[in-house]
């Protein structure tokens, strides 16, 4: 299927690896203009050669912090006027409510639901007067059930989730879509990172408590993150004018819910 996005400009936010990477590079393989973000340097410049490579596509780079005003600046004056927006950032850290500050909270708060809605209100309303716009906040399946060590992430985006429901009404009418991608569990590095932690504090190895995650998973695997690239890349199609609002989970049926 042409996803009917070649030439559309796409900023994907958090984009050097992992699941902001896969989307970068499904929307460069559907022939958009890509430009990439993520802090480190080295990491990113890798990333971009290799879509450059693979898809031929036009892939410009930025080296900068999305959770901040001066990052936001610097995507923006990249990428000024996106038809496509990919809003991603790092998950918060895990812990125990008991231990995080006011400005922990702040920080959790910045990174998953200010900068996303930061993002949207620079880029919402070029995308209203051209009469096409596709927005997608990668958030976490957490969003619908959560994950108690999470407690950050599971606030932050929850209310990330909250308002773009109510926002994603009031552009519908102008071809402007608004949804979220949910992720359960991918193989990228921040799964190892929270498994490392868990075995950190629980004295078990790593090995052990993949293998016990996977199993629980009724796929019995981990997700691919070019699955959830492709998704994102329908989620920006012209064929996706008509879906809105959408909390989208990725999760191999781990979320038990009918609904
Ligand atoms: P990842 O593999 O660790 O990749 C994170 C990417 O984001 C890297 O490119 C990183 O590059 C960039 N990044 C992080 N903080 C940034 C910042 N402040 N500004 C700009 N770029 C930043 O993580 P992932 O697994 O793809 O996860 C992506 C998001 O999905 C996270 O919020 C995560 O919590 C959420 N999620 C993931 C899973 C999963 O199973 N993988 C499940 C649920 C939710 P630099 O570090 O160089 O900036």
């Amino acid at each position: 299927m042409d996803l009917g996005i070649e030439g559309k400009r796409a900023l994907v936010c958090a984009s050097s690896k992992g699941l902001g990477r896969a989307c970068a590079l499904s929307l460069a393989r559907e022939g958009a203009q890509v430009v990439m973000l993520a802090r480190g340097r080295e990491a990113l410049e890798a990333a971009a050669d290799d879509i450059r490579q693979q898809t031929g596509a036009r892939v410009v780079t930025v080296a900068a912090d999305i959770t901040t005003p001066a990052g936001r600046a610097a995507a923006l004056q990249a990428c000024p006027d996106p038809d496509i927006l990919v809003t991603n950032a790092g998950g918060p850290k895990p812990g125990d409510f008991r231990e995080w500050s006011r400005e922990d909270w702040i920080a959790a708060l910045d990174a998953n639901m200010l900068t996303p809605i930061e993002l949207i209100r620079a880029t919402i309303d070029r995308m209203i007067e051209r009469r096409f716009g596709r927005i997608v906040n990668i958030t976490s399946a957490a969003v619908k059930m959560p994950i108690d060590i999470l407690g950050l992430s599971n606030g932050a985006r929850t209310g990330l989730t909250g308002f773009v429901a109510g926002l994603a009404r009031q552009v519908a009418a102008h071809n402007v879509t608004i949804n979220n991608l949910l992720p359960g569990p991918f193989a990228t590095d921040r799964l190892t990172q929270t498994a490392l932690k868990t075995a950190q504090n629980t004295g078990r190895s790593v090995e052990d408590i993949m293998a016990q995650r996977q199993a629980g998973i009724p796929a019995r695997r981990f997700g691919d993150p070019a699955e959830f690239g492709d998704a994102c890349a329908f989620l920006c199609s012209a064929q996706a004018g008509y879906m809105t609002g959408q909390n989208l989970v990725l999760d191999g049926g781990l979320y038990p819910g009918t609904l």
